[in-house]
């Protein structure tokens, strides 16, 4: 079954393969630069750079010797300038190590290069058999074997790769000018994901695959593959007002719905708030901006002390207890840390 699928697969590239001007050489730095333009760029866009940089610096050494400004400005427009920068400092790694590292381990120590591109470099240009799995491989694989593991889960990426691994032909290459079937595979598939197998409107009416697809026979095409809701982390600023008072402190236990719901918290104050205080008091800033990482959000704290010795008034569900009870409530870690630090600093 496994191998019907690469050789259907390879068969369909025979046919409708994107013809690449970066396919059509083994030169490392050429496929390299394809790859690094293409991290995050659309191959019609990409094609247009490529021409440009290897017409302006057609070996690594040459793009090595240029300076880091010129070569940002070849690459304006197309957004991500981290990869520009990684390109030339990855240019001048080649350059010392005398030449274009030909294993994967060796092509992975270049800036810039993950898991995907050192796979794709190290199967286009040198013809070892690496299997690449990017988007397009996650999703052909994800539908025509139905699997419905998150592709952004640790478990997804190590199943996918594990699969996309052990699906790569074996043989070797009939000439040096011919890739081995392994690396046809790779580009096999991409295509395949890129023209067949879309996100949106997959041609499955017309698709080699259909008699042995999971997710069609299912009728699961839509639902794979399945990608975790990443949540956004958000931040958020608090500011805190811990007042001593004639050997009492207050506090009060936060609401549901939020953080920290059920612990204890010393007086959260809002800017308002805070400039009332401020007005009448005489606020002792004590840690400004304390960071603090929750799962989905990163927290500024901001520590006040306020020394009285009258109870200011404040809203109901704030209670006064003895300082020296503090460690019967349960606190937010960060605030745990904070009271510690204003205590032993008084
Ligand atoms: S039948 Fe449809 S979903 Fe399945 S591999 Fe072909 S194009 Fe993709």
């Amino acid at each position: 079954m496994n191998a019907d699928f690469s050789t259907t697969l390879l068969k369909w590239y025979q046919e409708y393969g994107r013809d690449l001007p970066w396919r059509q050489t083994h030169d490392p730095y050429a496929i390299w630069l394809s790859e690094i333009i293409l991290q995050q760029t659309q191959v019609k866009q990409g094609w247009d750079y490529w021409t440009r940089f290897m017409h302006r610096w057609s070996t690594v050494e040459a793009l090595a010797s240029a300076t880091e400004d010129e070569v940002l400005r070849e690459w304006q427009g197309l957004g991500y300038y981290s990869r520009a920068r990684n390109l030339h400092f990855a240019a001048k790694q080649i350059v010392a190590m005398g030449h274009f590292p030909d294993t994967l381990e060796d092509i992975k120590k270049l800036k810039g290069v993950g898991d995907y591109t050192a796979a794709a470099i190290a199967s286009f240009a040198f013809g070892i058999p690496a299997a690449v799995v990017d988007g397009n491989v996650y999703r052909v694989l994800a539908r025509h074997f139905g699997i419905d593991t998150p592709i952004n889960t640790t478990e997804g990426k190590k199943l996918f790769a594990a699969m996309a691994q052990e699906l790569l032909p074996a043989g070797q290459s009939p000439s040096s000018v011919v890739l081995p079937p392994s690396s046809q595979y790779n580009q096999a598939i991409m295509d395949f994901g890129a023209i067949q197998c879309t996100p949106a409107s997959p041609n499955c009416m017309f698709c080699p695959l259909i008699e042995s697809c999971i997710a069609f026979r299912e009728n699961r095409v839509a639902e794979l593959p399945v990608k975790l809701k990443t949540l956004k982390v958000t931040e958020r600023h608090l500011s805190y007002i811990y007042i001593k008072c004639n050997g009492e402190t207050a506090i009060h236990r936060r609401g549901p719905g939020d953080i920290w719901q059920g612990l204890w918290e010393p007086l959260l104050v809002d800017e308002q708030q805070l400039s009332q205080f401020s007005h009448h008091y005489s606020l002792r800033l004590v840690k400004k901006g304390v960071k603090h990482v929750l799962t989905h959000r990163v927290l500024f704290a901001d520590f006040y002390l306020l020394e009285t010795t009258t109870k200011p008034t404040l809203p109901n569900d704030y209670v006064w207890i003895l300082e020296s009870d503090i460690d019967n409530y349960a606190l937010p870690r960060l605030i745990e840390i904070m009271i510690e630090h204003i205590t032993s600093k008084i």
